[in-house]
């Protein structure tokens, strides 16, 4: 029997919001009287998350299975690896720590019988820390320019796709991704609707900044290569003002003979080229690293056990 609905969860080191998680989300997914499947993905957790995950499993051993991952594979791998084991019409992703209600799931079922094949979702009164609003806002508008995209809210996780979304995210091979951009290039039909937002009441965000930046760069280098054009573009904007200036020089020189002043001004503008070559040097980095993960072909996740009913394996 295949479900209409599933509902993906990645899981890591949260022992503390599984609970409450567990206590809130099947109310509302049997209030919506049809099908489902609820799919935890831990993440390789080192507290007792896994545990908590299958002793939940016991409740409704026909609906919750689990997927345990070898390892810590990333918030988006995880959902990839529930992605591959999901049968249903129309899949949910929500993370485990509630800062999206459960409660909105049925607002993106709606959506989804509207028609819409990826329902996104934005983030009403976010309620994250402050240097993090602002981070995502430029992120958002940077890449929605850089990739065309368009998108209010990439990091809002709780978020529908149709099965056919879905098994072309299944398509993409790659190892770095980013899944809401990866659903919006293929919907033909999306909606954005908001959703709450609370602070996170328990445990702790499971991204430091470095995590955060990598993953950002995992958006904007995955969907564009218009950052690498920048470089271009900024090298050959200097290289003409350099020559220019050159040329103004010699002039002077002639005419006004030389001269040996403007040494500190020299250096400053030194200085910032040099920032502008190593952040070049960086960009061109973050992607030869990225291709660098993509050729080495290591699997893009382990799944060392699945729990689910027999008939189904
Ligand atoms: N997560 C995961 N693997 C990771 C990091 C995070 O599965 O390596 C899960 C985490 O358990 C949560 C979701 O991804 O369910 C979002 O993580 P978090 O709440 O820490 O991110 P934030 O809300 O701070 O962006
Ligand atoms: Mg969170």
């Amino acid at each position: 029997m295949t479900p209409e609905l599933s509902v993906v969860v990645p899981v890591y080191n949260e022992e503390e919001s599984l609970p409450e998680l567990f206590r809130r989300v099947l109310p509302v997914l049997e209030s919506l009287s049809r099908s489902y499947e609820l799919i935890l993905v831990d993440d390789g957790s080192r507290d007792r998350s896994l545990a908590l995950s299958l002793k939940f499993r016991e409740k409704r051993e026909d609906r919750v299975k689990v997927v345990e991952l070898n390892g810590n594979f990333g918030q988006h791998m995880a959902i990839i690896a529930g992605f591959s084991i999901s049968r249903g019409k129309m899949v949910i992703t929500m993370d485990a720590d509630l800062q999206n209600p459960p409660e909105e799931i049925p607002r993106i079922v709606a959506a989804m019988e509207r028609g819409h094949d990826v329902v996104g979702t934005i983030r009403k009164f976010r309620q994250d820390p402050l240097f993090r609003k602002a981070a995502s806002k430029i992120v958002n508008a940077v890449t929605n320019r850089i990739t065309g995209l368009r998108l209010h809210d990439y990091g809002c996780m709780l978020r529908g796709y149709d099965r056919r979304i879905v098994d072309l995210i299944l398509q993409c091979r790659e190892t770095t991704t980013f899944i809401p951009a990866l659903g919006q290039k293929f919907a033909v039909n999306p909606v954005e609707i908001t959703v709450r937002h609370s602070e996170r009441a328990k445990g702790e965000s499971k991204y430091g900044l470095f995590r955060l930046i990598r993953l950002n760069f995992d958006l904007m280098t995955g969907f564009s290569i218009a950052p690498l054009q920048a470089v271009t573009v900024t090298g050959m904007t200097v290289a003409v003002m350099s020559l220019l200036f050159t040329a103004f020089l010699i002039l002077r020189r002639i005419v006004l003979g030389p001269e040996a002043e403007g040494l500190f001004t020299l250096m400053a503008i030194n200085f910032f080229l040099m920032g502008v070559t190593m952040i070049s040097v960086g960009i061109g980095g973050e992607y030869i690293g990225r291709v660098y993960q993509e050729v080495r072909q290591r699997p893009r996740y382990v799944v060392r056990q699945v729990y689910q009913e027999e008939e189904e394996l």
